[in-house]
């Protein structure tokens, strides 16, 4: 490589050397090779670059010598460990635009192209593992759960299949999904990075966009390859990260019980012949950052009246300027890349991830909400706000006066 600065917005080959990319096409080989390699300049047919938010780390590491710039990974041994797709859903127009649907199938598809030396990576990666978590032991105790000795083993084990996804995003059919000019999105994009991706304005050629954010991780309950059959019940949990409760068990919210419970039922599921899925996306605290979230519990528990769900919601905003930003428009397409158009058991009770579904064309059968046990105290403003909100419950909302009582600890209880 040259040790010149390669400026990406004004490049020096001639456009249309690197290979095009048919975004939605219906085999792999027509749609072509996703490129947004460094190694190979006049080969990239994408902007950004691989790894998402890791890719920082990935810089650090070649400034501080430790990495070759050069380096590219050695694909042996590391197909996916079970079969995805193809589903008709690929090559449906507009239903797949945050994530490569061929990114686990690129050592296969597109494996001459790489052997004659081209640098084509995987954005998605498929294994297997054994989970196991203390809720999961409770619900054998509690008699909720039967091991079966294969899906779940006595001692809490479960057989999962997962996959980890970097988002891949197709910036026309981004800017449609929202019903905005694409121009608009690229200009927010480049200025909101600060002008990290030149591209994103001087390369309008190029419509492929590899965002430097976190992606998601799905959990497979059952047998993957029967995904997309008509007659193959779902359950299914979209879960986004909270690390306070997931990991460490903060008891301000009821993400980890609900995630808990929804791979209960995935479980159940599964013993049942169908398939559980939870997917976990990286949208920590709505996708407002923790530090944003921080300070949003400091200024719910400071406030005169004490923390109360009737102003859950205003607190965010005051410090976000927005209520959410996870932007469920997008949720969908990993269901249409699964080839799944219905869900039998759906334990969700957001009415945004159940709204966005339900656009996408894709059938929500049963609601399952959060049993009441479920829920920590603490958690209660979390739950009341929400359900006020219009968040799914089988049983009435609360009412004004509830929402106006303090229930959340104050600061230093
Ligand atoms: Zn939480």
């Amino acid at each position: 490589m040259s040790s010149h600065i390669m400026l990406t917005s004004h490049p020096r080959v001639r456009a249309g050397s690197a290979p095009a990319i048919r975004w939605g096409a219906a085999e792999a080989r027509d749609r072509g090779p996703l490129i947004a390699s460094l190694t190979q300049p006049a080969q990239r047919n994408a902007i950004g670059t691989h790894a998402g938010a890791y890719s920082v780390y990935r810089a650090l590491a070649v400034a501080a010598g430790q990495l070759q710039r050069d380096h590219r990974p050695d694909l042996t041994d590391t197909s996916p460990a079970a079969l995805i797709g193809p589903h008709p859903q690929w090559s449906e127009p507009d239903k797949i635009v945050s994530l490569d649907p061929w990114g686990h199938r690129v050592a296969e598809e597109f494996g001459a192209l790489i052997a004659a030396g081209m640098d084509i990576r995987p954005t998605i990666a498929v294994t297997t593992a054994h989970i196991n978590m203390p809720e999961l032991q409770a619900a054998i105790a509690a008699g909720r759960l039967q091991p079966d000795g294969d899906i779940l083993c006595a001692n809490g084990d479960v057989r999962v299949t997962k996959a980890a996804i970097d988002p891949v995003w197709y910036l026309p059919g981004l800017a449609a999904r929202f019903g905005i000019k694409e121009h608009e999105l690229r200009r927010a994009l480049f200025e909101q990075t600060g002008g990290m991706f030149p591209e994103l304005v001087t390369r309008p050629d190029l419509q492929v966009f590899l965002p430097p954010i976190g992606g998601m991780t799905l959990y497979f309950f059952g047998d993957v390859a029967a995904l997309g059959q008509p007659q193959t019940r779902v359950a299914c949990r979209v879960h986004d990260e909270c690390n306070g409760s997931d990991v460490f068990g903060s008891d301000i919210c009821t993400c980890r019980p609900y995630l808990a419970h929804g791979i209960e039922v995935c479980i159940e599921m599964a013993q049942q012949g169908g398939v559980g899925l939870v997917i976990y996306n990286r949208k920590e605290g709505r996708a407002l950052g923790e530090v944003t979230k921080f300070l949003v519990y400091n200024a719910r528990k400071r406030q005169l009246g004490g923390d109360r769900a009737e102003t859950y919601f205003e607190r965010t905003e005051c410090v976000a300027g927005v209520q959410d930003m996870r932007f469920q428009e997008l949720m969908p397409d990993v269901f249409h890349w699964l080839g799944i158009r219905r869900i039998d058991r759906w334990t969700s009770m957001s009415n945004m991830k159940h709204g966005a579904l339900v656009a996408a064309g894709i059938e929500v059968v049963e609601r399952v909400p959060i049993p009441e046990a479920l829920i920590p105290a603490d958690a209660r403003v979390e739950i009341d706000a929400k359900l006020a909100a219009g968040y799914f419950t089988p049983a009435a909302p609360p009412l004004e006066a509830e929402l106006a009582l303090a229930k959340g600890r104050g600061l230093h209880e």
